[in-house]
C-alpha cells in the first residue's frame, strides 16, 4: 500500500489534501463548528427548505407510512407509494410527459449517459461539466469530443468535422457548478437539431433557480419540447438526496430498462423521497423563494463586485471568487474563518490548475444583515492578501 501514501504526501505539498468535515447544520445556512457559530456561504441548499418545518414533516410521516428503508431496488420490492407521486409531480414541474428519480445524481448522470449512447456513438461535452457526467461519458464507451467552455462556434466546428455514423449527444451543465455561469442552451439546441444530436442538460443548480417557478434552464430560454434529456438532482435545491431525469414517456420507459445505475440500486428511502416531494410542493408553494435568492446573490455580487472582489458568475447563486493558486485560497478560507465565515476553497482536480477559486453560494435563508457583515469580511480579506483584478488569473 505503499502507494497511498506517496499519494497522500504528493497532495499535501500541492495544498490539495482533503478530509470530510464534521458540520453540524443548526439552521439552513449556520453551523456549528468546534463549539462555534458559523454563517455557511458554501451550502447547495439555495432554497433553505432542508429547515422547513412542512418538509421535515414529509419526511417524518414517510418513516411512519412506509418505515426506514426501501428494502428492494426499483424494479423489485423498492417502488414505495411515494415514488410515483415524486415522479408525477417532477414531470409536471418539469412540464415533460414522464420523469424517473435515481439515487442521486451522479447515479443519473452515470446511468443515462451510458444507457443513450455506446461504442459507434459520440458525445460532445462542454470541457467544464460536472465529474459526474465526464465518467458517465466513459462508461458509455462512446467517443468523447470536448468543447470549450460555453463555446458555441467550438461546438459547431467539430460536430461539423466529426464524422458519425452512430447517434450523437450534446451534453452540459445548465449552470455550471463551479462557475455559476449559464449554458447558451438556445444555441446548443439549434445546434442539435442541424446535426441531429440527442441534447442533454445537467439542471442540478438551475433547479430552483432558472425558469419560471424555478423549473429549470429549458424553461428559462423558452425550450419546452427541444431539450430531450432534462437531468437534475433532489439534493441542491430540492432539500434532499437522489437525481432524475425528465423527458419523453418513451425516453423514461427506455431508461428504467436499460440503466444500469437504476436497475442494480436498492430504492431511496421513504423519508428521503418524501422529503424530496415535500420541497417540491413547497417551492411550488413558494415562488418568491426564487426571486429571494436571485435578489440575494444579486446584492453579494454586486457589493463584492463594486469593490473591486474579483467576483465571476451570471445571475445564479454560484460566485466564484477567483484566487488562482491553490495556497492562497486556502489561506483566505482560514482568515474568512477567523470572521465567522465558511466558504469553501474549490481547487483542482475540481477545477483547472491555477483556477482555484472561493465558492460562494447564496441561499434564500441568508438574512440580508448577515450578508452585509460577510460581504464586508470578504472584502476586507481579498484586501489582506491582495487579491489582484481578474486578468492576473490563468483559465
Ligand atoms: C451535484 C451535482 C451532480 C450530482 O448530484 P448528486 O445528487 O449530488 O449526486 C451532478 N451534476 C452537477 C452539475 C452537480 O452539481
Amino acid at each position: 500500500m505503499e502507494f497511498c501514501k506517496t499519494h497522500l504526501l504528493k497532495v499535501q505539498e500541492e495544498n490539495l489534501y482533503r478530509k470530510p468535515v464534521r458540520y453540524r447544520f443548526l439552521d439552513a445556512v449556520h453551523v456549528e463548528l468546534e463549539g462555534k457559530t458559523y454563517l455557511s456561504l458554501s451550502t447547495n441548499n439555495y432554497l433553505g427548505l432542508t429547515h422547513s418545518s412542512a418538509v421535515q414533516q414529509a419526511a417524518i410521516d414517510a418513516i411512519f407510512h412506509y418505515g426506514t428503508g426501501s428494502g428492494g431496488a426499483r424494479l423489485t420490492t423498492g417502488s414505495h407509494p411515494l415514488y410515483q407521486e415524486l415522479e408525477e409531480e417532477l414531470a409536471a414541474f418539469k412540464k415533460t410527459e414522464a420523469a424517473v428519480v435515481f439515487n442521486a445524481g451522479y447515479m443519473a448522470n452515470v446511468g443515462v449517459i451510458s444507457a443513450l449512447v455506446g461504442r459507434g456513438d459520440i458525445i460532445f461535452s462542454d470541457e467544464l461539466n460536472h465529474a459526474s457526467i465526464i465518467d458517465g461519458c466513459c462508461l458509455s464507451r462512446a467517443h468523447r469530443v470536448v468543447y470549450r467552455h460555453g463555446n458555441i462556434d467550438d461546438l459547431a466546428e467539430k460536430l461539423k468535422n466529426t464524422p458519425c455514423s452512430g447517434r450523437r449527444l450534446i451534453v452540459t451543465d445548465g449552470v455550471f457548478s463551479m462557475d455559476g455561469d449559464i449554458a447558451p442552451l438556445n444555441e446548443i439546441a439549434a445546434l442539435g437539431e442541424t446535426y441531429e444530436a440527442m441534447i442533454m442538460v445537467d439542471d442540478a443548480h438551475a433547479v430552483g433557480i432558472l425558469g419560471r417557478g424555478g423549473c429549470g434552464t429549458t424553461d428559462h430560454f423558452g425550450l419546452q419540447g427541444r431539450i430531450h434529456i432534462q437531468m437534475g438532482t433532489l439534493s441542491k435545491s430540492l432539500a434532499s438526496e437522489g437525481g432524475y431525469v425528465a423527458g419523453s414517456q418513451v425516453l423514461i420507459d427506455y431508461l428504467i430498462n436499460k440503466a444500469r445505475s437504476f436497475i442494480f440500486s436498492t430504492a431511496l428511502s421513504p423519508a428521503t423521497v418524501g422529503a424530496a416531494h415535500g420541497a417540491l410542493l413547497e417551492l411550488q408553494n413558494h415562488p418568491e423563494l426564487v426571486e429571494t435568492v436571485l435578489q440575494n446573490a444579486q446584492y453579494v455580487r454586486e457589493a463584492l463586485a463594486s469593490a473591486g472582489v474579483p467576483v465571476e458568475g451570471s445571475i445564479t447563486p454560484i460566485l466564484p471568487i477567483m484566487v488562482g493558486e491553490a495556497a492562497r485560497a486556502v489561506e483566505m478560507v482560514a482568515l474568512l474563518k477567523d470572521e465567522g465565515l465558511l466558504v469553501s476553497a474549490i481547487r483542482p482536480p475540481t477545477v483547472p490548475s491555477g483556477s482555484s477559486r472561493l465558492r460562494l453560494t447564496i441561499s434564500a435563508a441568508h438574512d440580508r444583515k448577515e450578508l452585509a457583515k460577510a460581504v464586508e469580511s470578504i472584502i476586507a480579506v481579498s484586501r489582506r492578501v491582495k487579491l489582484s483584478c481578474k486578468k492576473d488569473v490563468k483559465r
